[in-house]
């Protein structure tokens, strides 16, 4: 009896979900680069324990950080003491996991088919590969499922391949969900995927790009850290690898490319968000894809996917040097964010990572475009920081609508740019 409690006991530690109960989040507007200067001073204070939602960077103003309860007040005693501006974005973030906890219940069930799926709900990896499963069932002339690899933690890394014939066509790679807490991304691939094969035969252009190329659609780019973002810690967003002599886990597998690696724009602490890794590609779920690019050779556009901000990015993150195409780029996501803002009046932001966002190196696309993919984008989905992370599920079906038209208009263009 004894043992069992123990047990227990250590199962409750292990299994337990991290509470947020009294964290807050701060929009930070710094006026001038040694206020931006003076919140990085913040970022390295690590007993504060504070979660960077976006920035601090000179580009990236305001600043949005999530501040653990017991350093609320000290984090702004801190900022009122210099004289930065800032406000509550969520006044407790605890209430708003709890809300969402409750709808994923409420409309838990499980579907039989994709007609009865409920796309307007977020999903665990468990209902997002039966959903998968069920899609390539339903559809095996035009949906497969292919294996590139298995996560840190031995997870099947799945991509969905919508073809209808030929060998090694030229093809469009799109991800979704590399940063695990980012789940309207991962919902809205969902979406996207069900979109494909409803359009196939009907809409026009989806039509003539199926008829030419083959679509390659991760979802779940992260499937331990997604895990974990359900089982344990809502706000995870790097893999789950572990470092040797390090007690902190995972990397940011988005500054794990061998793009710029390890320069400006990612950190070297493994307990940092933006830990780049012992080297290029050293999380297999990077090295999954990167080993499936190269070995297609076919790949005409690559279009990853993260929120929130909602921006649309192409290279270079890593340098402050132009892209070869930027103008071709630049023409384009100003066309794929008109559409995109045509649907529901959402405004976007469009241009290079280091000039939009932030330096970052060792990011996905800036690798892409080095390997030869011209048509390289990263969209931050919505919003831009009423609820950041924590977008409300009401949100998704939207949100994958107009991103959708944004995604067409690249796809598109790229099929009309092949040679
Ligand atoms: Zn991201």
């Amino acid at each position: 009896m004894k043992g069992l409690l123990v047990l227990s006991a250590v199962l409750l530690s292990v299994f337990a979900k991290e509470d947020f109960s009294g964290h807050q989040v701060l929009r930070i507007t710094a006026a001038n680069e040694a206020q931006v200067e003076k919140v990085r001073e913040l970022e390295d204070l690590e007993h504060l324990q504070l979660d960077f939602w976006r920035g601090p960077s000179q580009f990236s103003n305001p600043i949005d950080v999530r501040v653990p309860f017991p350093s609320v007040q000290a984090v702004k005693v801190f900022l009122e003491s210099h004289g930065i501006n800032y406000s509550i974005m969520i006044e407790d973030v605890q209430m708003l996991l709890d809300e969402e906890q409750e709808q994923m219940l409420a409309f838990q069930s499980r579907a039989r088919s994709t007609e009865t799926f409920n796309y307007a709900v977020y999903h665990t990896l468990e209902e997002i590969y039966e959903f998968m499963d069920l899609l390539v069932a339903e559809n095996p002339n035009l949906v497969s499922k292919i294996q590139i690899g298995n996560s840190f933690e031995g997870r099947p890394i799945n991509v969905l391949k919508f073809s209808t014939g030929g060998t090694n066509r030229p093809a469009i790679w799109i991800d979704t969900g590399i940063h695990s807490r980012e789940w309207v991304t991962q919902a809205s691939g969902v979406w996207f995927a069900k979109k494909i094969t409803e359009d196939y035969g009907q809409d026009e252009k989806l039509t003539a790009i199926l008829n030419s190329m083959d679509i390659f659609l991760e979802i779940v780019t992260n499937p331990d850290g997604f895990a974990f973002t359900h089982s344990t810690n809502r706000m995870w967003r790097k893999t789950r690898s572990i470092t040797p002599g390090s007690s902190c886990i995972g990397v940011d597998p988005n500054r794990n490319w061998d793009a710029g690696f390890g320069e400006a724009g990612a950190s070297n602490n493994p307990c940092s968000e933006t830990y780049h890794g012992k080297f290029a590609n050293s999380e297999v779920e990077v090295k999954s894809i990167v080993d499936f690019v190269k070995s297609h050779g076919n790949i005409k556009a690559f279009i990853s996917i993260h929120s929130y901000s909602q921006l649309l990015l192409y290279p270079y993150g890593y340098t402050t040097a132009r892209a070869a195409h930027q103008a071709e780029l630049d023409a384009l996501a100003k066309a794929a964010v008109g559409n995109l803002a045509s649907l529901y009046g959402t405004k976007y932001k469009y241009g290079s990572i280091i000039t939009t966002i932030y330096q970052a190196s060792g990011g996905t696309i800036d690798w892409t475009y080095n390997s030869g993919i011209k048509y390289s984008y990263t969209f931050e989905l919505r919003d831009t920081g009423l609820y950041g992370f924590l977008l409300p599920a009401k949100q998704i079906i939207p949100t994958a609508q107009e991103t959708w038209l944004a995604l067409m208009t690249i796809m598109d263009y790229t099929r009309n740019h092949l040679y």
